[in-house]
């Protein structure tokens, strides 16, 4: 009776050799390969429908919104007018779909490397997002986030990086160095803020996200470093703001309640001025790592994470 009642099918989520969570599935929906990365859509028992590239989890139907959200709203609701946005990478569309909620927002142009990672998302992950790949605010580019940001003569009031972790001959590492985050602050506009997904801040494994502190620390005035609870990952997600001179510690709750009642269309799950707060006030530990790092990534050493799960596929 027990044994018919567990679920047979398994995905293996590696945070390093030694730190596997396991997800029960109903089944896989994609499996496939583009130019850049192994695709696989797959449906699990807890947490819904899930993005894995290259045995890397991306993000799960049910909790994603955490995720998206504490992304994509500190920097828009902090920004006085946030109108033109640039998001690289993102291919589930759920960070566009947070920056369209945005009535100020008139142009949303979102960067990926890989279209094939959007064309999947676009037919198999509708609730990720809603619809915001035909919005008439969006521009979609298929190309390297580096590339791109180097080359634009466009600025933009904020820009995100949603991409993938930066893994050893994995296509993001580049994205994480002191001259790409130079270029970036050329293509903000004067108020402009730039936010990031930046690895776990789970005690075992604060490497990559205190030398992206540090290292965002040579190029911005204002770096503020943030986490989230993500259930799925079963851990906290760390993400930093770097700024021109906005402060997200100087606006109140009430302020942020405000902006988001008047500027956002639908209602927002996570984020609100309380949230706000909590996601802002790191605990002691990962503030003292961050205090202690001294390691600036450069183009010339970049930092490269090594691949933790099973042996990458050619
Ligand atoms: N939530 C994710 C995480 O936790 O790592 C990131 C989500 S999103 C699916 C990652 C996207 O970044 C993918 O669609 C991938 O194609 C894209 N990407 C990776 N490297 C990139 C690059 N150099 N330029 C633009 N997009 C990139």
């Amino acid at each position: 009776m027990l044994k018919k009642d567990v679920p047979s099918r398994w995905i293996y989520d590696y945070f390093s050799p030694f730190e596997v969570h396991k997800h029960a599935i109903k089944g896989t929906i994609y499996h496939g390969y583009s130019e850049i990365q192994e695709i696989v859509i797959a449906e699990s028992h807890s947490f819904g429908r899930c993005l894995i590239l290259d045995n890397e989890f991306q993000s799960f139907e049910v909790d994603e919104f955490v995720y998206h959200e504490a992304l994509v709203q500190p920097a828009l609701i902090l920004h006085p007018e946030p109108t033109k946005i640039a998001i690289i990478g993102g291919g589930e569309g759920a960070a566009l779909r947070e920056v369209l909620r945005h009535k100020t927002v008139k142009k949303a142009v979102m960067v990926d490397i890989d279209d094939k990672v959007i064309e999947c998302s676009r037919k198999y992950l509708p609730s990720f997002h809603n619809g915001s790949f035909s919005d008439e605010r969006t521009k979609l580019v298929f190309k390297d986030g580096r590339k791109f940001i180097e080359e634009t003569d466009e600025t933009f009031d904020v820009i995100i990086i949603d991409i993938t972790c930066p893994l050893e001959g994995g296509p993001s590492f580049k994205l994480f160095t002191q001259e790409f985050y130079e270029h970036v602050r050329q293509k903000l506009t004067a108020q402009g803020l730039f936010s990031i997904q930046a690895s776990t801040t789970s005690p075992i494994s604060l490497h990559t996200y205190t030398v992206v502190n540090r290292t965002l620390k040579e190029v911005f005035p204002g770096v503020f470093p943030y986490a989230a609870y993500v259930p799925s990952f079963a851990m906290y997600w760390g993400f930093c703001l770097a700024t021109k001179g906005l402060d997200p510690n100087q606006i109140t709750k009430e302020d942020i309640d405000k902006r988001i009642s008047e500027r956002i269309k639908g209602e927002l799950r996570f984020y609100d001025g309380t949230t706000h707060q909590a996601l802002f006030n790191l605990p002691k530990y990962v503030r003292k790592a961050i205090k202690e790092q001294k390691h600036i990534n450069r183009d010339s050493e970049p930092l490269m994470e090594k691949y933790p799960g099973l042996v990458k596929k050619e």
